[in-house]
């Protein structure tokens, strides 16, 4: 990794659900990489930056909506990396801007907002690579995938025989398939409603569409992307205050709700070691109310 990993930990939950069903959760926390900066989309980065160190000189340009994960982790490595970054952002500039965008400029990466037309037809390949080393919106990629199956090497001596993940794009999810040994079976958790072409996502991402060990939770959306209830919070709030793990309602919130939900339902078998990958996402909360979670 580019990005320095050394302070990644992997924690065991304690609880009397556990006890009771036999089964073990850790957690790995990717969110530890960095307060703001989701760290499953650092681990996406990783063969894009390693090409742009090759390319010195050589912006990389990248794309997202105002309060793109991706485009935030993308400013921050590029800054990291002393290499010029360039976000194409989705709608026309906002008098307020976002704290995603804020922390993008703080970064030091240059903005330029597209009306949603252009901004589609540039996203989808309306760029040249004599322009810059382009990593494709959320780092849906190929080679986005290749970086995120590095994850699955943090968990090398973990014997997990479950590994979930939130699904966005489900790029995080390839590297998982690709990096999982083939007895590991990998629980996929989508944050939107009615994403009914993981497979043909995961074709592109890594040129399969059938994994025997990939197990797909649909019912956990809690009606589609960056939707919520007071179930979710109450379920976050309660979590952070057995655990002291906080989680985010866009993401791992849905995530960690389906597999406490499942295990309450008998779906893993006694004797299970369930890893959860926190994929970060935290500062997604700063826009709920005040006062609405506890951490
Ligand atoms: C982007 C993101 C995801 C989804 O990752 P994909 O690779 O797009 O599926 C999950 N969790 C967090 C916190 C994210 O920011």
């Amino acid at each position: 990794m580019l990005i320095n990993s050394n302070n990644i930990t992997i924690n065991k939950l304690k609880s009397k659900l556990l006890d009771d069903k036999g089964v073990s959760i850790s957690m790995l926390r990717l969110d530890e990489i960095h307060p703001v900066v989701s760290g499953n989309k650092l681990f996406k980065l990783h063969y894009f930056l390693q090409e742009a160190m090759q390319h010195p000189g050589q912006p990389i340009i990248t794309f997202g909506g105002a309060y793109s994960n991706h485009l935030s982790a993308t400013a921050f490595a590029a800054k990291l990396l002393h290499i010029p970054g360039l976000g194409y952002v989705r709608g026309e500039k906002p008098p307020q801007l976002s704290h995603t965008l804020q922390q993008c400029m703080a970064d030091n990466m240059q903005l330029h907002y597209l009306p949603r037309d252009i901004y589609r037809q540039m996203a989808e390949g309306g760029l040249t690579h004599k322009e810059g080393i382009i990593i494709p919106e959320g780092g849906y990629h190929p080679t986005g995938a290749k970086g995120a199956a590095l994850i699955m090497d943090l968990l090398a001596e973990e014997n997990a025989t479950h590994i979930c993940t939130a699904v966005g794009t489900a790029t995080t999810l390839a590297g998982l398939l690709l990096g999982a040994a083939a007895h590991q079976k990998i629980i996929a958790i989508p944050v939107l409603k009615g994403m009914d072409d993981i497979e043909q996502r995961l074709e592109f991402l890594t040129g399969h569409h059938q994994y025997d060990n990939l197990e797909i939770l649909r019912n956990y959306h809690f009606g589609g992307y960056a939707k919520k209830n007071r179930a979710l919070i109450k379920f976050m709030n309660d979590f952070y205050e057995q655990h002291a793990v906080p989680t985010d309602f866009v993401y791992t919130a849905k995530m960690m709700y389906a597999v406490i939900d499942s295990i309450q339902n008998d779906h893993f078998i006694p004797g299970s070691h369930i890893v959860c990958v926190h994929t970060g996402g935290l500062q997604g909360n700063r826009s709920l109310p005040a006062g609405t979670l506890i951490f």
